[in-house]
């Protein structure tokens, strides 16, 4: 394999970081990471929306735990969506197990890891410095807590079926995913702006879990970090370049990181393998390979800000009024500007309330 003279030091081995560093030491680029945890343990949904790309990565890595096809939106108390597909839309993951895996791939292919914080070195001429600390990147401003549970519910949680709960008096919603279907263990959490007491939110997930399904036995109880309408930031001024959510790349409305941080680090390991020592046009391919995917990110901010703005009445009448065919893009995570507007279409008696909402934002 060739040795190039080029380094990459990556700040954060989650999902971006432990993809990029693979795919950069694969190459025989000098790869050098840093971690402070030994294990990847951060709490998440693992939910994965199916699709050729997440089914490659998936596959390869075998991180597999069920599939969902079945789907319920419940707001304040009343169910507003029900679905089954004919076919699974989603992966639910064993997201440590995907994270190891790839570190293990960037280990054998010659990286070095250490397990501490980053600490900035400083840059030579030819050493490329990767932010990939997700939430925890100094740069990340506006983060708010979600809190997770896994745990055997009193009742069986069906293997294909997930639930998303809103309360409108606050902004963010519960879910309940299954976790491992073998074990019958469930992955309920929740996630609210403003609720960012660390004490308050755990009480409000406990209580939502053990009025929904009850609790036999508690697993883990863990709160972590989002970033919410995240600014996308590529690069900053000192040279270093960011991936995954430490870039911005973080559904707001769905709260989904997994796939856009695993895209991110391909398109950035490409753009720095197509332009070595050609910092400019790292960035520039870098800019062009991330387009949609800004665009989409973008999207979901935007949406985000719709139900923001509003008053409590208001965000009960703009969320009971969701047409079906949006729900469906939302849990495939391919909504556009031009889906939203199909499904608008589709279905006037619900679509056109929310039209008023939708202008105040776009
Ligand atoms: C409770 C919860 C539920 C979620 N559910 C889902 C879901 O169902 N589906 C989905 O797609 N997304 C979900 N997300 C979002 C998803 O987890 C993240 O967007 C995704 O992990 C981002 O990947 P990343 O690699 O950018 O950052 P991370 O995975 O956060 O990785 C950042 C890494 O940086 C490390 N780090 C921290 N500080 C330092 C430091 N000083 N120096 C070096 N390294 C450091 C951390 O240890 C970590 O390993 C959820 C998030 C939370 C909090």
């Amino acid at each position: 394999m060739m040795v190039m003279t080029v380094d990459a030091v990556i700040a954060g081995l989650g999902i971006a970081g432990a993809r990029v560093a693979s795919i950069l030491s694969k190459a025989g680029l000098k790869v050098k990471a840093y971690d402070p945890d030994t294990s990847y343990r951060k709490p998440c949904g693992e939910a994965v929306p199916i699709n050729e790309y997440t089914e490659r990565i998936v596959n390869r890595y075998t991180v597999y735990r069920t599939l969902i096809k079945k789907f319920e939106v419940i707001v304040d108390g009343q169910t507003v969506y029900e679905e089954e597909f004919g076919d699974p839309i989603w992966y639910i993951i064993d997201k440590t197990r995907l994270v190891s895996a790839l570190r293990k791939e960037a280990e054998d292919h010659g990286a070095e890891i250490y397990y501490e914080p980053f600490k900035q070195e400083s840059s030579t001429g030819r050493t490329i410095t990767i932010d990939a600390r997700g939430p925890f990147s100094e740069r990340a401003k506006e983060t708010v807590p979600v809190y997770r549970i896994i745990y055997r519910p009193q009742v069986k949680w069906p293997r294909d079926r997930v639930l998303v709960e809103f309360d409108t008096r606050k902004l963010g919603f519960y879910w309940i995913f299954p976790s491992n279907p073998r074990e019958n263990t469930v992955n309920a959490g929740g996630g609210f702006y403003g609720i960012s007491k660390q004490s308050l939110l755990p009480k409000t997930v406990d209580l939502y879990v053990h009025e929904k399904t009850g609790i036999d036995e508690i697993y883990s109880k863990a709160a972590s970090l989002v970033r919410i309408k995240p600014a996308i930031r590529l690069w900053n001024d000192d040279g270093t370049l960011n991936v995954g959510e430490a870039a911005g790349f973080l559904m707001s409305i769905t709260g989904e990181g997994i796939r856009p941080g695993l895209l991110s680090a391909d398109y950035l390991a490409a753009s720095i393998l197509d332009n070595l020592g050609d910092f400019g046009g790292i960035r520039n391919s870098y800019r062009r390979r991330t387009a949609g995917l800004v665009k989409e990110t973008e999207l979901s901010s935007k949406l985000f800000e719709v139900v923001e703005k509003t008053v409590i009445g208001e965000r009960r009448e703009i969320l009971s009024n969701v047409p079906k065919g949006f729900w469906r893009k939302y849990f495939k995570a391919k909504l556009t500007l031009g889906t939203i507007i199909l499904s608008v279409l589709k279905e006037p008696s619900r679509g056109l309330r929310l039209l008023p909402y939708l202008f105040k934002s776009f």
